[in-house]
């Protein structure tokens, strides 16, 4: 299910860590005196395996980014500083909001499944938000190198943020955080799916090579497609299932039609529909 831990370079000097813990993607962007460090992991010591081997492919100074605010993405960003961490403005200021109750969550799922080592691990990570904010757009160059920074609208949260590295030759990696989510279906726990399918049109549009999504295989324009497609139909099962006076119990009743994923992610999914939906 892994490629085991090593860096695989999908563009020029561009390298994808794909872990067997959470199977999260981090992205490493290597330039002339300088890289760029896509998401931290899930707590300091992660964080510390992934300096590690990002000190293995290059000995130049990192800035980071965080694609969103999840524990998992963000909870090793203090072994990075003193580096300036990027991130979504509303990513940041909830990092700050739910970090501690993140990490109590976190914690406690991993001591419910009898790993209390990690559960440790979780429980001291820092809570560190980005200090360097993007509202829509930010270009930065990082050793010679163009990245942009982009919010392309609501869809796995309110702050998620698509790096785009620009490869030469028309082409280039684009990393999605979890808006887009390979071998698992999407996370809808603090999503906004009446939005997400227009966030994926525009990802899709800027396609120009590997799709990094934030867990699983590197995937490609067909994959973002196929994914939007299937946002499509839980926004249809949203607006079919919802009667207006709808309360949290009938959300688990039968629906409208098929969904692409299985009940309980569907479920989830129409009740942050029917949240939106009632304003
Ligand atoms: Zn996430």
């Amino acid at each position: 299910m892994t490629t085991g831990e090593r860096w695989l370079e999908v563009g020029d000097r561009v390298f994808v860590r794909r872990h067997a813990s959470l199977d999260l993607n981090c992205g490493l962007v290597v330039g002339e005196d300088a890289c760029l460090v896509i998401d931290t992991r899930q707590h300091l010591g992660e964080a510390t395996d992934l300096i590690a081997a990002i000190r293995r492919v290059t000995d130049r100074p990192w800035t980071v980014v965080n694609t969103h605010a999840h524990w998992d993405h963000c909870f090793g960003n203090a072994a990075f500083r003193p580096a300036p961490i990027w991130a979504q403005v509303r990513a940041a200021a909830d990092l700050a909001a739910s970090g501690e109750r993140q990490r109590a969550v976190a914690a406690q799922q991993a001591r419910d499944t009898g790993r209390d080592d990690l559960a440790d691990q979780i429980r001291s990570a820092p809570i560190d938000a980005p200090d360097r904010l993007v509202e829509e757009h930010v270009e930065l160059i990082v050793g010679g190198r163009r990245v942009n920074l982009r919010f392309l609208g609501r869809g796995h949260t309110d702050g998620d943020l698509v790096v785009e590295v620009d490869c030469g030759s028309g082409s280039c990696v684009i990393f999605a955080g979890d808006l887009v989510e390979e071998g698992n279906p999407p996370g809808f726990d603090d999503a906004y799916p009446l939005d997400w399918a227009a966030t994926l049109g525009r990802l899709h549009g800027l396609v120009r090579g590997p799709v990094v999504p934030g867990h699983g295989a590197v995937v490609d324009v067909e994959f973002v497609g196929g994914q939007r497609a299937d946002m499509l139909v839980i926004d249809r099962l949203i607006r079919e299932s919802f009667h207006g006076s709808g309360d949290a119990a009938d959300v688990n009743g039968p629906l409208p039609a098929a969904s692409p994923y299985d009940d309980e992610t569907t479920h989830l999914a129409v009740r942050r529909g029917w949240q939106q939906l009632r304003g």
